[in-house]
């Protein structure tokens, strides 16, 4: 009984059945990798390229912000922040901001998947802005200019009371000082977690506008990827001029809503900004790296007769 080799669930007491491989099986098990898949990830540190969605190329992160985070190869505007738009616009040191600190309240305690509270907390964290737009003045070539920038990373650059409160008051701003406007929108819509009082900014910065309007001030929107509902139904669509970046997506509802409404197809392209264009909604599509030159020659046509103060005059 002793003599009959003991049977285990370990090979290493069997007689290899073909010659073992001269090279080191252990040290060759010990180098493969568990998971080849996870590997290959892990070969792409994070953090240095990122996948353009459009063209699939692999782009060097820092190639990206030197051009503005538009992809060289194909031209995709990728999101942008806010800070990093203004200074792509502005001029070096320009840029004053108002009403920096206003803040949202949670006047409805409102909670859903997360509480309202929380969320704006994680974002603000996140984001490092207090809400999803910045506002202020600034020069832009010759013109000293009221700005309003939008931030998509701010949930979704919904519009609550502060996005349409900070954007009401440079737009009064702008009147009280005969300056032009430009708003540069991206955003999600309304503001659910505020309910009502989102949608009343609809009626309030539309109002702003049209005072500014009257004055014979000019007031240049700018839509960038995406703009949709409230903020498309109010601010972003009452332009003296409206430009949009490339390929953007622009509109009301969503596709899937408006399909299911007319019960019809809707036509290829349905809601980019080329779509539109095409129908005369938007003006002019400008890329990102071209949008401070067109904006300030704009600036120059429409400020001719309206007694603007330029950086000489100020
Ligand atoms: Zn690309």
């Amino acid at each position: 009984m002793g003599e009959t080799p003991k049977k285990t669930l370990g090979l290493e007491t069997s007689e290899p059945a073909v010659t073992p491989p001269s090279v080191d099986v252990e040290k060759t098990i010990e180098k493969k990798p568990v998971n080849p898949g996870k590997n290959r990830k892990r070969e792409i540190p994070q953090g240095l390229w990122t996948k353009c969605p459009s063209c699939s190329e692999m782009i060097f992160d820092r190639e990206l912000d030197e051009n503005l985070n538009v992809c060289c190869n194909c031209n995709h505007h990728f999101p942008i922040s806010a800070w990093t738009r203004i200074n792509s616009l502005t001029e070096p040191g320009s840029f004053l901001e108002i009403d920096e600190s206003m803040t949202s309240v949670d006047t409805l305690e409102f909670t859903g998947t997360a509480a309202y509270a929380e969320k704006l907390e994680k974002h603000r964290d996140k984001t490092g802005l207090k809400d999803a737009v910045i506002t202020g003045a600034g020069n832009m070539g010759e013109h000293k200019v009221a700005l309003g920038v939008m931030d998509f990373g701010f949930l979704g650059g919904s519009m609550g009371s502060v996005v349409g409160e900070k954007i009401t008051r440079m737009i009064e701003m702008a009147t009280e000082n005969n300056l032009p406007a430009i708003i540069i929108s991206s955003s999600g819509g309304a503001r659910m977690y505020e309910g009502m009082f989102s949608l009343m900014q609809l009626a309030k910065t539309s109002a702003a506008i049209a005072f500014h309007g009257r004055k014979g001030l000019p007031y240049i929107s700018v839509l960038t990827h995406p703009t949709t509902a409230g903020v498309m139904a109010s601010y972003a669509s009452l332009g003296d001029i409206i430009i949009s970046e490339p390929k953007a997506m622009i509109g009301f509802a969503g596709p899937r809503v408006i399909k299911d409404t007319t019960q019809s197809e809707l036509p290829e392209g349905f809601q980019t900004a080329e779509f539109l264009m095409e129908r005369g909604l938007i003006d002019s599509i400008v890329n990102r790296s071209e949008m401070k030159k067109q904006l300030t020659e704009y600036l120059d046509y429409l400020c001719l007769n309206v007694g603007n103060q330029t950086i000489a005059e100020a």
